[in-house]
């Protein structure tokens, strides 16, 4: 991951150089706890345990190489012992600053996943879709592309929470969302829009690919067995489709897909629609 722009490569180069400058005029061994300011950079830069180990390894040589090569002089007794203490403390504070933003980058992590995921199916939720429309509308129409979108929405799905329960309600939409997973691609969009309808982003993709691959999807989903508590309940989705045209912004994108979504919950379900 990378926390800083270019400026804080020049940080840790200039701050490095500055401590072996230093350490250079000054033979007080002290001095080397300075390592620790462009050390604590790169692991801000990288935030794992490899860094902080590789670091750590790495400092420790530079400071025994610098030492030789900068006084070439014989180390008495009382400065081995101090140079010793000075490098075990200088690790013990590098180690405890790495320790807190390691932990700091896993809370960031999962503060983003939090809010850009759906906790009950794990897959996007609308947020996230709008932050990507943000980022692919322009780099679509500079080079071109079609975008395609697919919006569904399950069956009946009230008479499936009346008939058998909330729970068998919830593991009907975890369990759509797990079987398309694993039909799309890596780099199609799957977002939980809201309670029981989802929406496919297919980038690069025309509007008759995104027709052939919706009726797959809905076929994939009429085929599919989902038991609960021992009883197979029958589950049917109804699917509009649509291209983007330029100019669009994300709700109008929507739009013409729920539209046409409409118009299949209207000629009778279990179908796909399209609009132009
Ligand atoms: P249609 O075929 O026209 O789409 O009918 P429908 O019954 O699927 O649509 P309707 O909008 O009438 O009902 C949607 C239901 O989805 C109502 C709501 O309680 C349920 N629902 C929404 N979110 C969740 C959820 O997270 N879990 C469960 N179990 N049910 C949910
Ligand atoms: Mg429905
Ligand atoms: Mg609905």
């Amino acid at each position: 991951m990378n926390n800083g722009g270019k400026s804080i490569y020049v940080f840790i180069f200039t701050s490095l150089i500055a401590t072996l400058v230093i350490n250079y005029y000054f033979s007080l061994l002290s001095l080397w706890m300075l390592l620790l300011i462009p050390a604590v950079a790169i692991v801000f830069l990288s935030p794992t345990w490899k860094t902080t180990i590789v670091v750590g390894i790495l400092g420790f040589i530079l400071i025994i190489l610098s030492e030789f090569l900068f006084h070439q002089r014989h180390l008495l007794y009382q400065d081995i012992i101090y140079l010793i203490i000075t490098g075990i403390l200088e690790w013990i504070i590098f180690t405890v600053i790495a320790f807190f933003q390691i932990k700091t980058e896993r809370v960031i992590i999962e503060l983003g996943n939090f809010a850009l995921t759906d906790p009950l199916t794990g897959i996007y939720n609308r947020r996230y879709l709008e932050l990507y429309m943000e980022k692919i509308i322009p780099l679509s129409q500079e080079q071109e592309q079609t975008m395609t979108l697919i919006m569904f929405d399950i069956d009946h799905f009230k008479k499936i929470n009346d008939t058998y329960g909330h729970h068998a309600g919830d593991m009907v939409l975890q369990k759509i969302a797990r079987v398309i997973k694993g039909v799309i691609l890596h780099s199609d969009v799957f977002v939980r829009i809201g309670g029981e309808e989802f929406i496919i982003l297919l980038p690069n993709c025309s509007l008759e690919h995104g027709i052939k691959f919706a009726e797959r999807i809905r076929k994939t989903v009429e085929n599919t067995k989902f038991i609960y508590k021992g009883i197979r309940i029958f589950v049917t989705i109804s699917i509009g489709v649509t291209e983007y045209t330029e100019g669009q912004d994300l709700e109008k994108f929507l739009k013409k897909a729920d539209q046409a979504l409409y118009q299949a919950k209207e000629t009778g379900r279990n179908k796909v629609v399209w609009g132009e």
